[in-house]
């Protein structure tokens, strides 16, 4: 098969639809996929017997709706096609009821107390704007998931809800500019993927990889990324292998995986589709993360989505590349070849501006998480402090505004490198700026702070009805306004949001001490931790913007405040009680093993003779005793406190004591064990050392 015939071979389609459905129903169901319209049963019946005769001829046996409960994984429950005759011989069967609407059972579902234990029943619903795929013989139907009181237990939901609120907003904002003709606006999103891949073997052998996720101890190995000769390498031929299954299993579902690469740190790679809407986009990345993980078992590796698995060596995020596109397929934020005088592009690019000066807290919010706190802040990921980078030419079109001075339009200039053989190529006329959380890069913005395990769904919650609610203060000032007027109002409203909002516009080094120093004078949000931050999401102005805008009703956002409290205090307190664990079983007793040996060769020495010196053994024996009391000492600390956290009432005040103490005290521990693991012999090493894993793949 060529990649042409392969791409989306496992994708219930437009082409598939198209083919297999009678031309009134493909009409109806294309309106619904378009505009959001509402989808009438009979259209339901009749996709579904084409769905189903389609997945029985690719081999198809079972249906699944697939869901997003607030896990942050995806959800699955089988059902076979077949119904029993009554004649002892079965029929593949698939009904638009069936299509529509699953019943699973809710009860064992975070809800954040939406749903109390008694009230299991939770409903799915066909979401017919993101295409049904079939995997492992079954076909997958993208569903929302939410509870017998309609309200959402899910990811999908919140974020279609956004999408229309965005949608409503920007069409109206268009409108009074003149652009009549468009319908709808979708939110457009490309996410870059990053991950590691380690060898099978040695992921087997340690237990905070399995439990955790992430390393807990291990020792820095000679080398590091410090060379940087990992970053955009040449492929290992395992790697390359594996990297080209992947590929071809995304494409056969539709995924439209386009970039790949080596990354920063050694075993770290990334992987980029081609951007789609929004929702879609959503699905295809939670679908990416598992046939990620399921490829690199098939080639022996795993594949490691956390966000820090290695101290000292890059974490993992996840960029999230975010637009905005009309009906009529025009992109809202390509300023085209002169953005000074392009109002529609100032118009949408101001309401960006607006929203996350507004809603910095939460855009931080929408990132926060256990493996993500190890990222923002260090020097490798955006700070935790959300700013944004225009680039040059965008941010002296802004002075200019707000200036009433004249905007000179950069030339474009051609690059030289100084050799005649190459092609001359025009520069860009900005140069990115990595350190910035949420950079304009062209004709989008790349939010750059989201963790690599993360759904991208909750970002992008946050950023479309944020949008959405800037655009409707800028509505409000101009739906009024005379034709004649309008320009000088849209001018005035521009100015006005300039001067008001250029306070988180950053151009500069986010890594540096000044900026955090300059971002607090300024007065932008600043919060380090994910406890810091979880309050904001139930503050007035939040809860305000969720409620006006019809994303989260209150109780889904209080439900939600707390599934993510929760989850924050179970991580901390499983990698608690992994390290315990470890300490324990593992690595105490193979440290006591190193102390016995040198106790061993210097009682073997002295017999030998009295004249042998004896400091060396005597000098180890010392350290190591000495660490060996001091973990044991930290170990009984930390399996006290964590104990005491697990007691504790109130989740916030946990989640600070988990945060403050316990990460305190397992990370006091870690360097002790880590200066023990580097003098210990390696064959009384109980799991994979740092440059075992990394270096050998
Ligand atoms: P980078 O140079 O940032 O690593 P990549 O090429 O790896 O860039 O990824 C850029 C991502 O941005 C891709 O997924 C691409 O499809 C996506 N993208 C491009 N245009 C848009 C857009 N208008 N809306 C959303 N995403 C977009
Ligand atoms: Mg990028």
């Amino acid at each position: 098969m060529t990649v042409v015939e392969n791409y989306g071979s496992l994708v219930f389609n437009d082409r598939v639809m198209k083919n297999k459905l009678p031309k009134d129903i493909y009409k109806a169901i294309r309106k619904t996929i378009d505009n959001n319209t509402h989808l009438e049963l009979d259209v339901a019946n009749a996709v579904a017997v084409a769905m189903k005769e389609w997945a029985v001829d690719h081999g198809a046996t079972h249906y699944t709706h697939w869901f997003q409960p607030m896990t942050g994984a995806t959800a699955e429950k089988h059902d076979s096609f077949i119904s029993p005759t009554g004649e002892g011989e079965v029929m593949m069967e698939f009904s638009g009821k069936e299509l529509v609407k699953g019943e699973p059972d809710a009860s064992s579902f975070p809800s954040g107390g939406i749903r109390a234990t008694f009230e299991a029943r939770g409903y799915t619903a066909w979401d017919p704007t993101s295409p049904a795929f079939i995997k492992d013989k079954t076909l997958y139907i993208p569903t929302a998931f939410c509870a017998y009181s309609g309200e959402a237990l899910d990811k999908k939901t919140p974020l279609l809800r956004s999408m229309q609120a965005l949608s409503r907003s920007a069409t109206r904002v268009l409108h009074a500019l003149g652009k009549k003709e468009v319908t709808a606006v979708m939110t457009t999103v490309g996410p870059e993927q990053e991950y590691f891949l380690i060898d099978k073997e040695d992921f087997k052998k340690r237990k905070d990889l399995i439990f955790t996720g992430r390393t807990l101890l291990g020792a820095k190995p000679p080398k590091g990324q410090e060379m940087e000769d990992h970053y955009f390498g040449s492929l290992k031929p395992r790697v390359a292998a594996y990297m080209h299954e992947l590929d071809e299993e995304l494409w056969k579902l539709g995924v439209p995986a386009k970039t790949k690469h080596n990354e920063v740190a050694p075993c770290q790679h990334e992987l980029a589709p081609v951007f789609d809407t929004t929702n879609v986009a959503a699905d295809h990345n939670q679908l990416t993360m598992e046939v990620m993980k399921k490829v690199a078992d098939k080639h022996g590796f795993v594949c490691l989505l956390h966000e820090k698995p290695f101290e000292g060596i890059n974490g993992s995020g996840k960029h999230n590349n975010w637009s905005m596109t009309t009906s009529q397929g025009d992109n809202l934020l390509n300023p085209g070849k002169t953005p000074a005088e392009n109002i529609q592009f100032l118009v949408f690019l101001t309401a960006v501006i607006a929203a996350v000066d507004n809603y910095a807290d939460l855009m931080r919010l929408s990132v926060a998480s256990a493996g993500n706190d190890h990222r923002l802040g260090a020097n490798e990921a955006p700070p935790a402090i959300m700013s944004m980078f225009l680039g040059e030419e965008l941010t002296e079109i802004l002075e200019a505004i707000e200036q009433d001075a004249f905007f000179y339009k950069h030339d474009k200039v051609q690059l030289e490198t100084g050799a005649i053989v190459l092609p001359h190529f025009v520069k860009d006329t900005t140069d990115r700026n990595r350190t910035s959380p949420f950079a304009f890069t062209g004709n989008k913005f790349e939010f750059r702070s989201l963790g690599s395990s993360l759904s991208v769904s909750g970002p992008n919650v946050v950023l479309n009805t944020a949008v959405a609610e800037a655009l409707d203060h800028i509505y409000e000032k101009i739906k009024d306004a005379a034709e004649d007027q309008l320009e000088q109002r849209l001018h005035e409203i521009i100015k006005d949001a300039i001067i008001r909002h250029k306070k988180v516009i950053f151009n500069g080094n986010g890594y540096t001490e000044a900026w955090i120093e300059e971002a607090q004078e300024r007065g932008l949000y600043n919060y380090p931790s994910t406890p810091d931050v979880l309050p904001v999401f139930i503050e007035k102005k939040n809860v305000e913007l969720f409620l006006k805008h019809q994303v989260f009703t209150e109780s889904e956002i209080f439900s939600r405040y707390e599934i993510l409290l929760e989850e924050y205090n179970k991580t901390i307190h499983i990698e608690a009680r992994t390290l315990i664990d470890m300490l324990q079983h593992e690595f105490l007793p193979a440290l006591r093993k190193t102390i016995e040996s040198y106790v061993q060769l210097a009682g073997e020495k002295k017999a030998l003779s009295d004249r042998l010196p004896l400091d060396l053994e005597l000098e180890l024996i010392e350290s190591f005793s000495g660490q060996y009391e001091q973990i044991f000492d930290g170990l009984k600390q930390l399996t006290e406190d964590t104990t005491k956290a697990e007691g504790m009432e109130d989740q916030l005040t946990a989640a600070h004591f988990y945060k403050e103490t316990i990460l305190t005290e397992m990370d006091k521990i870690r360097r002790i064990a880590d200066q023990a693991e580097a003098g210990m012999p390696k064959e009384l090493l109980p799991y994979p050392t740092y440059a075992d894993i990394l270096f050998y793949v």
